[in-house]
């Protein structure tokens, strides 16, 4: 999208590409040379943007591996990234088996019954990777030993038009530094790993073999993974937020709004419905153009802060639907001035991170939870 095409600067996303492309760096950095990145762009590339921020990793940084969620998705991706291998982690209906063949795409496979389910719909060969789960507790193959675990691999290999190209895995609690959990993650990558040596060792070399998400990127890089799925960091955000990330990954969105309205309130007035906001003295409120419509959550009543020309202003009384009330006592501010809710604005942040921290989410379901009525402004492109 053209940065200076007009939208209407009411409530928008700012997506800096050119901080998608060093975050991308950094992380190419962290992975040996035995792994490369497969970015997880699914739900709409976490709420930043599927088709700018796939072309930006398919033509500028090389991108060549996609994991999404779905088979729109992955459609979806295979026209902004024509020779991109794509794996759907995901379920996709066996009536739509077809199609996965015809876009060329990796399906992730969860039992020998789904595979014959989906061979059963197509006359052509559908590509796929093995899930297994070692305690994610989601989908996959489940079993008590690698060796189990490797037959029905092995009997999902013999079905016909079936092509394996990999076992893959998920972390639980990767993004934790308990000793417990970091033991439990040690559990499940050992166990993946000997799926993927006993296949070896009975003739079966497999071309990948996948299991590091982002905090495993981050916080336990294991050359064995031939890919790393990345999502949240190559977003900028933390996949804990009490634990830190590589220097130099930034978030790449930035949330504004604008002031709608800029009034003096007397002690003894109310902001908002529920009245649960009353003055306790002359204030100055202003009215901004964004709510929770657009995905700037209810649960920040009162409690969110948002930045207006670098200083920190609460949050008073009620997020709304389409808009929401400030302090502004003590800002210089007027109506149509831009407002930021997540980013930078002077010295000042504030993170989709710390906005989840707030109201008991993760920075994940924040950016991902940005609706479709925002648009999404692409800075940075060059
Ligand atoms: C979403 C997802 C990822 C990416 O996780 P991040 O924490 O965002 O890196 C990787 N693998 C699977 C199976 C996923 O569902």
């Amino acid at each position: 999208m053209n940065p200076y095409k007009p939208y209407l600067k009411r409530a928008w996303a700012e997506i800096s590409l050119k901080q998608l492309r060093k975050n991308v760096e950094i992380i190419k950095n962290l992975n040996s040379d035995s792994t490369e990145i497969m970015a997880v762009v699914k739900a709409d590339a976490y709420g930043h943007g599927d088709e700018p921020v796939c072309r930006c990793l398919y033509e500028k940084c090389g991108i060549r591996y996609f994991a999404v969620s779905n088979l729109d998705e992955a459609i979806a991706v295979r026209d902004f990234c024509p020779d991109a291998e794509i794996l759907i982690l995901g379920y996709t209906p066996p009536e739509y088996a077809h199609e996965t063949s015809q876009y060329n795409i990796i399906q992730g496979v969860v039992s020998e019954d789904y595979a014959k389910s989906l061979v059963h719909n197509t006359p052509t060969s559908i590509r796929c990777h093995v899930k297994i789960d070692t305690g994610m507790g989601r989908i996959g193959l489940k079993y008590d030993t690698p060796e189990e675990c490797a037959d029905e691999v092995e009997r999902i290999m013999k079905i016909n038009n079936i092509q394996v190209e990999g076992i893959y895995t998920h972390f639980a609690a990767a993004d934790s530094d308990s000793p417990d959990n970091i033991a439990y993650t040690d559990r499940q990558e050992k166990f993946i790993c000997d799926v993927y040596d006993i296949l070896e060792k009975r003739g079966i070399k497999l071309q990948h073999l996948h299991f590091m998400n982002s905090a495993a990127t981050c916080y336990r890089n294991n050359p064995k993974s031939t890919l790393s799925r990345s999502g949240i960091i190559m977003y900028g955000l933390h996949p804990d937020i009490s634990l830190d990330i590589p220097e130099g990954i930034e978030p790449i969105m930035s949330l504004k709004a604008v002031i709608a309205h800029v009034k003096t309130v007397r002690k003894g007035d109310c902001i908002s419905y529920g009245r649960t906001f009353i003055a306790d003295r002359e204030m100055k409120i202003a009215t901004v153009t964004i709510g929770y419509a657009d995905g700037y959550s209810r649960l920040l009543s009162s409690k969110g802060e948002i930045l207006v020309h670098g200083k920190r202003c609460k949050i008073v009384g009620r997020v709304c639907m389409d808009q929401l009330m400030i302090d502004v006592s003590g800002v210089e501010v007027s109506s149509g001035d831009t407002v930021t809710l997540i980013g930078k604005d002077g010295d000042d942040c504030i993170t989709a991170d710390e906005l989840a921290n707030i109201y008991g989410t993760i920075g994940y379901e924040v950016v991902c939870g940005i609706s479709k009525r925002v648009p999404r402004i692409y800075i940075d492109e060059a």
